[in-house]
């Protein structure tokens, strides 16, 4: 296939993402803002490019995969920004998580300039970018998702077009609303239980047997038990996902109380110095505020 795909972010997402393209056959135009990653896949055979701008002259496709909305606004309406160099026709897709807010705002930009772009944010985490088992949620017109397509196969194994513009991004915002507030549930559940004098491993196998089983506690339930908070997903991220949601929320009209809580309180843990570590860290708050740390007797 002769699309070349400009790819922008080489972070723990987009390098090993990036990677998996070359090794499906796509030719490469790679830009991170510090240049190590980039030295790694130009010696694996993509081409450098100096900044967005560049990218976008030489590409068909470009994917962006940055950390937040301020990065893909200036990665994309930048003075040598993607728009700046896009070809006619040229197609954006931003696989960041960000507002879909801005991602309207910024497909009306592009449209403006001739340019189509779906928001496609994923959840998976790095092991998922790493071995192409993302789930891909696509917000966009049904013909550029179609276009989109073989590529999203690369990256991921459930891809799914949830809806118009930005429709990707809603849905985004969804998973972490679930995903934080169930870890905090099961956070809490553990420290009462545990501190009552019930074993935290047979509340888990209890828990998973019935209407409270979740995904959390079977992919996190180790990280609960054995403290052991190495990312995974940070906290800070987590903490940027809530504040879209919640500014997704006032934007739309709709309350969201308790998402307002967790997003508090994962602000609170990054104030401990904790932004670097895993979500499920979240049960250290609870854990101080009881007194009690979890498997222990007391
Ligand atoms: P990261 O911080 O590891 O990577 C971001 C990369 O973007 C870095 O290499 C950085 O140098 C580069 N960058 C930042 N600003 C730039 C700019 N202006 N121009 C060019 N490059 C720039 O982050 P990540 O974990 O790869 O996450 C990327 C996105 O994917 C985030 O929106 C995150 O919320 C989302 N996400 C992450 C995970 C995960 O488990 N890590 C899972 C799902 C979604």
């Amino acid at each position: 296939m002769s699309t070349t795909i400009g790819f922008i972010g080489l972070g723990i997402m987009g390098k090993p993402m990036a990677r998996n393209l070359m090794k499906a056959g796509y030719q490469l135009v790679v830009y991170n803002r510090s240049p190590g990653p980039m030295n790694e896949l130009t010696a694996e055979g993509a081409t450098a490019a100096s900044n967005p701008r560049e990218v976008a002259e030489q590409s068909n496709v470009v994917i962006t995969m940055l950390p937040d909305s301020p990065q893909v606004q200036e990665v994309m309406t930048g003075e040598n920004g993607v728009l700046a160099g896009a070809k006619a026709n040229a197609l954006v897709i931003d696989m960041s998580t960000i507002s879909p807010v801005v991602t309207q705002q910024l497909a009306r930009a592009a449209q403006a300039r001739g340019v189509r772009m779906l928001d496609a944010p994923v959840s998976g985490g790095d092991v998922g970018a790493q071995q192409g088992t993302l789930s891909i949620m696509v917000g966009g017109s049904t013909e550029d998702f179609e276009q989109a397509k073989p590529l999203f196969e690369v990256l991921g194994k459930t891809i799914v077009h949830v809806g118009g513009t930005g429709a990707g991004q809603v849905v985004k915002a969804c998973n972490q609303i679930v995903v934080a507030l169930t870890i905090e549930a099961v956070s809490e559940a553990l420290v009462l239980g545990s501190k009552a004098g019930v074993d935290p491993v047979v509340i888990l196998r209890v828990l998973s047997g019935g209407l409270a089983a979740n995904r959390v506690m079977e992919v996190r339930g180790p990280n609960f038990l054995q403290h052991n908070f190495q990312p995974g997903f940070k906290i800070a991220l987590h903490e940027k996902d809530l504040g879209i949601a919640l500014a997704a929320g006032r934007e739309y009209g709709v309350p969201l109380p308790v998402t307002a809580i967790v997003d508090q309180m994962l602000q609170a843990l990054k104030l401990r110095g904790k932004g670097e570590q895993d979500h499920s860290a979240l049960l250290t708050l609870i854990e101080d505020w009881a007194q009690h740390r979890i498997g222990e007797s007391k």
